[in-house]
């Protein structure tokens, strides 16, 4: 074994560095994968978001937004270049100042951006024309971009959205029931004696007729005509009782002031907290509960003493069902996993039976041992506390890295209007310090490594795990690692492009504590014994010191290097994967049993041509040749992979992110196939101009135009030179 191998090795197994042989990591690598995001702020991405505060969408990317205003007021076409071009660098400055920290609504920072960037020649048009993409946006609302904050603001958001939609609701049927109520009262009173006296006769009428009538022969009249009768007394009690509890609830303020401050009683930092207000206020729920039911019975005639009086006099705490509490606020709780038992208490009042909404933040998937070594309980806590969550079979649960919110934001809102409790846990990134990539990166890598997994779990979907579970979100989900193109250039600058998985050993790249994990190979040790991460984990080697993994790895200036990987690491790696391959069984992605069942068969078989062949050998001259052939086939089909032809348009499908700008764009020509990823469905049904944009659009330039089809189409020329940076 080279020497070099055998250091190698030794800091692969021990952990142990040799120094004459490696180099310790230096600050700032990041996965080779990540290269290409380095200036996050010059790439449409999901965020930042802006958090609507009309009606639609709740919660929208700026990009969308903006591309929103432009399809209204500067629609494809050469006319409208300079706006679009114009439009997409305030784009990029509101997200690279949010990035920064800057905060405001849309529209306040569309404005501070485009005085930023008004060019001194033409300013008045300048701003004329970014006033009309402004006021074209069709939503405002707060922006905000992908940091520690986000999950809480987001959830909230969507929490205060589901509360007014509920006070509304209800608000109106009260309402509805309280004018009724004194209608009854009301028409009660005008057959009373009390309403029949001269006096009060009097009254109701207009001044102007008063002295043409005579009330008190009108009142005698009245009296002696009038059906005897009215409301019996138990009745009018029943009813004004109601109407005093109607109108003197405290859950549903005015209807036309559902301020989001309003809810600010329901919100609470901790499952303790929230569960105390919910009993303190459970009494006050029942009181409502029962004037609502007994003012319907009431207004309807209905109400039947001898069946209803028991069954509300029976009416207490316990009696209220999941269903009957969904009409009330939900009890919201922002908290964060770390304190001692924390999650303990979050399952304990997830099984509680009260409808609670819980976000539980993570911010560490990986714990300090000892400096520069982490301890790989990653995700372990986040993830046993929803896998625990879902075992009680009732509770809504969502896991989602902060990265992936905006496309999980309908999965959100089912679970805080979800009739029973719900978890939404979400990796909200590593502290700052911690990460050598920003916030929204290293939580896109907790999701593609699969050390975050993106799943639901809805009770309300269907009684089965097939209707209920869900891992929709996760980048191709039937893989044990998602696999990206790398392109970089070898040492004689050749263009060169490979395979990569992005494993848990990337995601671990991302965090300054995991460094002591990986040693710098030498760029002359980069032969053999030295094997991808995932191949490693794919086929594990029985003698462990003949191949050492490794990952690749880009430095500040992008210049790749590979690093070998410690054997905690890639046990940890392993954990990881059987994580993940448990979540791929109940999501029906994959069945180890029928697995195991065809491995069986498939050895069977094998045995059974193997007794054969030795019962009626094959001729030498025959059978080695058929047997080399094999052999070289599956290199040789790998080799055979065309190289693309650049002239020829084409989808990296499985780089795709699913953000929805091309399918926009140009809806007949891109479709998305089975893993939500797009490809092109038919390329003349749509024009180059389109699909020049949708590859300007496209957030991850996995879009390559080739060449125009069409030598009539308007503006070639120009749109061949925009082609450019993406063939
Ligand atoms: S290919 Fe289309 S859907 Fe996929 S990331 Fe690019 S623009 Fe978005």
């Amino acid at each position: 074994m080279a020497s070099q191998l055998r250091s190698h090795v030794v800091f692969h197994l021990t952990g142990r560095p040799d120094e004459s042989a490696s180099a310790a990591v230096p600050a700032g690598l990041r996965p080779a994968l990540l290269a290409p995001y380095r200036n996050l702020d010059a790439i449409r991405h999901d965020f930042p978001v802006v958090f609507a505060a009309g009606e639609g969408e709740y919660v929208v990317a700026l990009s969308a937004a903006v591309d929103g205003a432009l399809r209204a007021v500067a629609p494809a076409g050469t006319a409208g270049e300079g706006t679009r071009k114009r439009a997409l660098q305030v784009e990029r400055d509101i997200r690279h100042s949010v990035m920064s920290g800057a905060t405001g609504s849309l529209r306040a920072l569309w404005d501070a951006a485009v005085d930023r960037m008004q060019p001194s020649a033409q300013p008045d048009a300048y701003r004329r024309d970014m006033a009309r993409v402004r006021d074209a946006l069709a939503v405002d609302g707060e922006v905000a971009g992908c940091d520690a904050a986000l999950a809480a603001r987001f959830v909230r958001h969507a929490w205060v959205i589901v509360q007014r939609e509920k006070a509304r609701v209800a608000r109106d049927h009260i309402d509805r029931l309280v004018l009724r109520l004194e209608n009854i009262l009301r028409a009660d009173y005008a057959r009373s004696p009390a309403a029949l006296t001269a006096t009060r006769l009097e009254e109701s009428f207009g001044v102007a007729h008063r002295e043409l009538f005579d009330f008190a022969a009108m009142a005698r009249l009245l009296h002696t005509s009038q059906p005897r009768g009215g409301l019996p007394p138990v009745r009018r009690k029943r009813i004004e009782e109601s109407l005093a509890a109607l109108r003197a609830q405290t859950f549903f303020g005015p209807r036309d002031a559902l301020a989001a401050a309003q809810f600010d009683d329901f919100t609470f930092d901790s499952t303790g907290a929230a569960l105390d207000a919910f009993l303190r206020r459970l009494p006050d729920m029942v009181a409502l509960h029962k004037a609502l039911q007994a003012a319907e019975l009431e207004v309807e005639g209905l109400y039947a003493a001898e069946v209803h009086d028991p069954f509300f006099a029976g009416m207490d705490e316990q009696s209220l069902t999941i269903e009957d509490l969904q009409s009330f606020p939900d009890f919201l709780v922002c908290t964060s996993s770390g304190a001692a038992g924390s999650n303990a208490a979050v399952t304990e009042a997830l099984s509680s039976g009260v409808p609670l909404k819980v976000l539980v933040q993570l911010d560490d998937l990986l714990e300090q041992a000892v400096a520069g070594r982490a301890r790989f309980a990653f995700g372990l806590r986040g993830a046993n506390l929803a896998t625990a969550a879902m075992s009680l079979g009732d509770a809504f649960v969502l896991q989602s890295p902060v990265s992936n919110l905006l496309q999980a934001r309908d999965a959100v809102q089912r679970g805080l209007r979800f009739a029973g409790p719900t978890l939404l846990s979400v990796y909200s990134g590593p502290p700052a310090a911690q990460a050598t990539v920003p916030t929204y990166l290293a939580a896109a890598a907790a999701l593609q490594s699969r050390a975050f997994p993106a799943f639901c779990y809805d009770p309300a979907a269907g009684s089965d795990m097939a209707s209920r579970f869900s891992l929709v979100g996760n980048p191709q989900p039937g893989r044990d690692w998602p696999v990206e193109p790398l392109d970089y250039a070898d040492t004689d600058l050749q263009s060169i492009t490979e395979e990569v998985a992005f494993t848990f050993v990337d995601f671990a790249l991302c965090d300054t504590r995991c460094a002591g994990h990986f040693r710098v190979v030498p760029r002359a040790d980069w032969g053999d014994g030295l094997v991808p991460a995932s191949a490693w984990l794919e086929h594990p080697p029985a003698d462990p010191s003949l191949v050492v993994p490794s990952v690749a790895a880009v430095d500040d200036a992008d210049l790749l290097c590979r690093l070998v990987i410690d054997d905690q690491l890639m046990r940890a790696a392993l954990r990881c994967r059987e994580t993940w391959h448990r979540l791929q069984e109940l999501a029906g992605i994959r069945d180890s049993r029928l697995e195991r069942a065809l491995a069986q068969e498939r050895k069977a078989w094998d045995e059974a041509r193997a007794r054969e062949a030795v019962a009626a050998p094959v001729p030498a001259a025959v059978a080695g040749p058929a047997v080399e052939v094999a052999v070289e086939a599956a290199p040789l089909a790998a080799a055979a992979e065309p190289a693309r032809n650049p002239d020829e348009a084409y989808i990296e499908t499985i780089r795709c992110s699913s953000c929805n700008e091309c399918t926009l764009a140009a809806p007949k020509m891109f479709a998305y196939n089975d893993d939500k990823q797009a490809y092109i469905k038919d390329l003349k049904a749509g024009t180059y101009r389109q699909l020049i944009e949708a590859a300007e659009s496209c957030q991850v330039s996995v879009i390559h135009p080739g060449k125009p089809w069409d030598p009539n189409e308007p503006g070639l020329e120009e749109l061949i030179e925009r082609a450019k940076p993406f063939l």
